[in-house]
């Protein structure tokens, strides 16, 4: 039963583009904000996503911002039952960060909360009102992109030094992952072309 009533939300959620836990956005630490705020609209590229990681004290934030082909195989409205159920399932693996990212196991990191968003579709040409009506016609390529947001906590967060993003593997679209994270003590950044383990400290 807890699957439909997330599906028929996770429906609604692509439909309106609304955040899908709104209650907790409100709540949502600093820092994810500011991932929020410079939303840095890189460009729209499939096969490309980027995630940024911040390690603060106990908790881990987690965001990625993804063409929504990426992830569901798909950018236009979700109109057959066959687009609405993968909607639904994705949306729930989404969420279950934990099969999406692996901690040092000694960490005892647990998912928290986890937001999903999808902005309204673009077409390729939207200085031409008549691109939009077409795309409603499948003419012009119509684009969406998602992005997730995920916080995990830990109980021995000094136990942690490697998280391994599991995307490549649970999701067929990702070809390029560009990571950044920041810890306390340090930052830096990859560029991951398959499933790896970021090591946090240099
Ligand atoms: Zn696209």
């Amino acid at each position: 039963m807890r699957g439909l009533i997330l599906s028929s939300s996770t429906l609604a959620l692509w439909l309106t583009a609304a955040p899908l836990l709104s209650a907790d956005t409100a709540q949502q630490s600093a820092t994810m904000q500011a991932h929020t705020e410079h939303e840095e609209h890189s460009a729209h590229e499939h096969g490309v996503g980027s995630l940024s990681i911040a390690v603060t004290n106990q908790t881990i934030e987690i965001q990625l911002d993804s063409p929504a082909a990426n992830v569901f195989g798909f950018e236009h409205e979700p109109s057959s039952e066959a687009d609405q159920t993968t909607v639904a399932e994705i949306s729930a693996k989404l969420q279950a960060g934990l099969d999406l990212f692996e901690f040092d196991q000694d960490a005892q990191c647990k998912l928290e909360k986890a937001e999903l968003t999808t902005d309204s579709e673009h077409s390729e040409d939207q200085t031409d009102a008549k691109a939009h009506e077409h795309a409603a016609e499948n003419e012009t390529p119509t684009h969406r992109d998602i992005t997730v947001n995920w916080l995990f906590s830990c109980e021995q967060p000094s136990a942690l030094k490697t998280i391994t993003p599991h995307l490549f593997s649970q999701f067929n679209g990702f070809e390029k992952l560009e990571v950044k994270w920041v810890t306390d003590q340090h930052a830096s950044a990859k560029t991951l072309e398959q499933d790896e383990a970021i090591t946090l400290a240099p």
